[in-house]
């Protein structure tokens, strides 16, 4: 096992504080380090360890679509989700020719839905700009919607044979724990330097057996919580386990801010079960998804009756003709950078008009045909309320 003289300059570690001393503790890289980190992971890969059914393929539809829905999503999440949208739309072609509303719906429940309004733009122009035809460099596959320099890495080395390596949350924890790096990762400055430490570390290896190794190593092995350093064959020259660094690495400079919203939703149903539901049209998150009536407020413990006269009550609605029924407990769910508390707020509407401009009115257990945000479909599937609204 190598010492801690390995490193530019030796750091105690009561003074190793994240950040601080990053340029002090990067290691030394040698070709040999290099070549020692490339073939232990190709030794180590096996492709059984993390079977998947977009693993053996080369077809840049089925890739890229698996790509897209592992974005932000774990595997066990998204693997459903890969096999519906297979089976519904076998070819680009057919999913460009989707409307927006069916592949809205399939995302339904993976969040972030940026990324099915991009897979839909992507496809179109797949099928309108490139003939059918998948770009087949790194540098084409970029210039598709919601395809950034990770993704491109992944279709261009997986479906097309490019020599090009994949730098994700998996791949930036493996290198800065290997060569004790505190470089932090999220920064353009950062990102370059584990590129070019990636890119030696790929050399002349095949880039489609390399990129799947470095992932499966990350998600198996060298993990964010649990990292298998006593049985990891990298252990010998692992910068991290010498230096007792290895939870405290990769670096992050910046902290995520986080803000807090309140989404009050008013669920206002008459005696025949119909209620009354809009399009989220904002940019915002759940852009283009469906929900009930909000009044969206910056204050923790608006009470129901406070709410009519919140100035963000919403238009069209007359609180004079609703008699409160009762209210949900609040929920809290995180996003990347926003929490956001919801409250269900159930009120009768005795005469509710057949038709409310820029609303839809819906029937009894006809829900099924929008696509809500995740936070409502469970609070429905939770109170049953597809069958009874109250
Ligand atoms: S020894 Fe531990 S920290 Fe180092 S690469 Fe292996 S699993 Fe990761």
């Amino acid at each position: 096992m190598r010492s801690v003289s390995h490193y530019n300059t030796v750091i105690p570690p009561r003074l190793f504080s994240r950040g601080v001393f990053f340029s002090q503790l990067c290691r030394m890289h040698t070709s040999d380090d290099e070549s020692f980190f490339r073939d232990a992971l190709l030794q180590w890969y096996r492709p059984d360890r993390r079977p998947m059914p977009w693993k053996a393929i080369t077809d840049p539809y089925r890739i890229w679509l698996s790509e897209i829905i592992l974005q932000q999503t774990r595997v066990e999440q998204g693997l459903p989700y890969f096999e519906q949208f297979v089976e519904a739309y076998p070819t680009v072609m057919e999913l460009a020719a989707a409307e927006d509303e069916a592949v809205m719906k399939l995302w339904e429940g993976l969040g972030y839905y940026s990324r099915a309004r991009n897979l839909l733009k992507a496809a179109r122009m797949v099928a309108n700009d490139h003939d059918g035809k998948f770009p087949d460099t790194y540098a084409g596959l970029r210039g598709l919607p919601g395809v950034g320099p990770y993704t491109a890495a992944a279709i261009a080395s997986f479906a097309f044979g490019r020599q090009v390596a994949v730098l994700d949350g998996n791949v930036f924890r493996i290198l800065a724990r290997f060569y004790n790096d505190a470089t932090p990762i999220d920064t353009g400055k950062g990102r370059k330097h584990y590129q070019e430490l990636v890119d030696r570390g790929l050399g002349d290896a095949e880039a489609r057996l390399f990129n799947q190794a470095i992932m499966d190593f990350g998600a198996l092995a060298c993990t964010p919580k649990k990292a298998s350093c006593n049985v990891c064959p990298l252990a010998e020259r692992c910068g991290a386990l010498v230096d007792g660094t290895v939870y405290d690495l990769p670096v992050k400079e910046k902290k995520v801010k986080r803000r807090t919203r309140y989404f009050h939703f008013l669920i206002l149903a008459d005696g025949e079960g119909s209620t009354v539901i809009e399009q989220r049209l904002e940019k915002d998150i759940w852009q283009s998804l469906y929900q009930f009536p909000l009044v969206e407020t910056t204050e923790p413990g608006l009470k129901t009756d406070a709410l009519a006269l919140h100035p963000n009550w919403p238009d069209g609605l007359p609180a004079r003709d609703l008699r409160f029924v009762k209210r949900s407990a609040p929920m809290k769910h995180l996003l990347t950078h926003q929490t956001i508390i919801t409250v269900f707020h159930h009120f009768s509407w005795a005469n509710l008009p057949s038709e409310i401009s820029g609303r839809i009115i819906l029937e009894n257990k006809m829900f099924k045909n929008y696509a809500f945000p995740r936070v409502i479909t469970r609070y429905l599937a939770e109170k049953s309320l597809l069958l009874d609204l109250f």
